[in-house]
């Protein structure tokens, strides 16, 4: 067996493995292990069922079809129906080759930034923010720069203050937003774009959570810059769906035909029982989303009435399914973040994990089930009171 310092020897210096940053997420995870009794509030992951209908649908299809190759942006049809959903929800116009399905948010991101920046380019990134898009610029030789959420402002961004590299190509939006929550009013959506088209970027709008807001609803960059808008959306968090890995793009035409290159070589096409499950999303279960959003609004609602009662409030989320919880009287949130697992069995991820300007904080993923996010708010007050003790 080749034994781990071989490997070791054989590796590129300072190559991309070495370059590339860890998951803070999964490292928290593997802290945590597999520890009995751990009320697990780390990851974006619905508890709810994806709906029955598409499951059925799924089954039925495997046992009766064929499952083979299929286009590289995903069959007619489904792209058909994405479009019209894209223009009913999303509320601008969008036609079937305007639609590019891939794997998940996450193959979308990638495809989207590969199509935009070349080796050497800059590519502006929210922080804190979900940190898959930092990694994926490293893969594709690309330098991340980052521009701040304010805190102090609900989480906000303030264009006005960003610093655009001269070799900048692409900013990334993320509203509704992981790790915060936070949706972005009209007229920042307005001003990015703005400045996008000021300076020729594009802007790569992940809008995974488009469907679960609870105030107001969310603005589609794509309505207000469409021809420089590349739009990431996915099946996971809206229809309980993570583990399908079914997501899509929206963009313009001759972007996504020449992407196709782009996704042949590195996917061939996405999974043909996914596809079969988004469809079947689309046509049999969209009447469902409702429901699963009140959940989501009701768990929202509770953590934000005792993170008040404990003295743990700092904002309202308004969409997606996360709360960032203010630790920094405790110290490091890394830290805090594994004594809550030692001390408390509540595993949350540290902000850390996010970027630096949440690195006072920890967050607690409201997609859990309700007593776990009430445990989970009550354990975080008591650890931080002992420290005071
Ligand atoms: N974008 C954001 C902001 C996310 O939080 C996630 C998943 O947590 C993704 C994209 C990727 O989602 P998917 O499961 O569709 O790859």
């Amino acid at each position: 067996m080749t034994t781990r310092s071989e490997t070791e020897r054989r590796l590129v210096p300072a190559g991309l493995l070495d370059r590339l940053p860890r998951s803070g997420i999964r490292e928290i995870a593997e802290f945590a292990g597999d520890r009995a009794g751990l009320v697990h509030l780390e990851y974006g992951e619905p508890s709810l069922p994806t709906p029955e209908p598409i499951r059925r649908k799924v089954a039925q299809a495997v046992l009766e079809r064929r499952m083979v190759y299929t286009p590289v942006r995903g069959p007619e049809r489904l792209r058909e129906l994405i479009a019209a959903k894209v223009r009913e929800v999303n509320g601008y116009p969008a036609s079937a080759d305007e639609v590019f399905v891939t794997n998940g948010g996450t193959g979308g991101l990638f495809l989207a930034l590969a199509a935009v920046l070349e080796p050497g380019a800059s590519v502006l990134l929210p922080d804190p923010g979900w940190p898959n898009p930092v990694g994926m610029a490293h893969v594709l030789g690309a330098r991340p720069h980052f521009y701040r959420l304010d805190p102090e402002n609900g989480f906000l961004p303030d264009p006005g203050d960003w610093r655009v590299p001269a070799d900048c190509r692409a900013v990334v939006v993320n509203s509704p937003a992981n790790p915060t929550g936070s949706v972005f009013p009209e007229e920042v959506a307005a001003a990015i774009a703005d400045l996008a088209r000021r300076r020729g970027l594009w802007v790569i709008s992940d809008e995974v959570y488009d469907q679960i807001y609870f105030d107001r609803r969310p603005t589609a960059m794509a309505r207000l810059y469409p021809e420089g808008t590349i739009s990431v959306y996915s099946f996971s968090k809206t229809y309980a769906m993570t583990g399908w890995r079914l997501g899509y793009l929206v963009g313009p035409a001759a972007l996504l035909e020449r992407l196709e290159k782009v996704a042949e070589s590195v996917a061939s096409s996405t999974s043909m029982p996914a596809q079969i499950a988004a469809e079947a999303a689309l046509v049999e279960a969209s009447g469902e989303v409702p429901a699963m959003v009140a959940a989501y609004r009701s768990r929202r609602d509770l953590a934000v009435r005792r993170a008040k009662e404990l003295g743990l409030y700092r904002y309202t989320p308004e969409g997606a399914f996360y709360l960032m919880v203010d630790v920094s009287r405790a110290g490091a949130s890394e830290e805090v973040a594994r004594r809550l697992i030692e001390e408390k069995s509540v595993v949350a991820t540290p902000g850390s994990a996010f970027g630096p300007s949440a690195a006072g904080y920890l967050r607690i993923s409201l997609a859990a089930a309700e007593e776990d996010v009430e445990c989970g708010l009550v354990a975080i007050a008591e650890l931080l009171s002992e420290g005071e003790r």
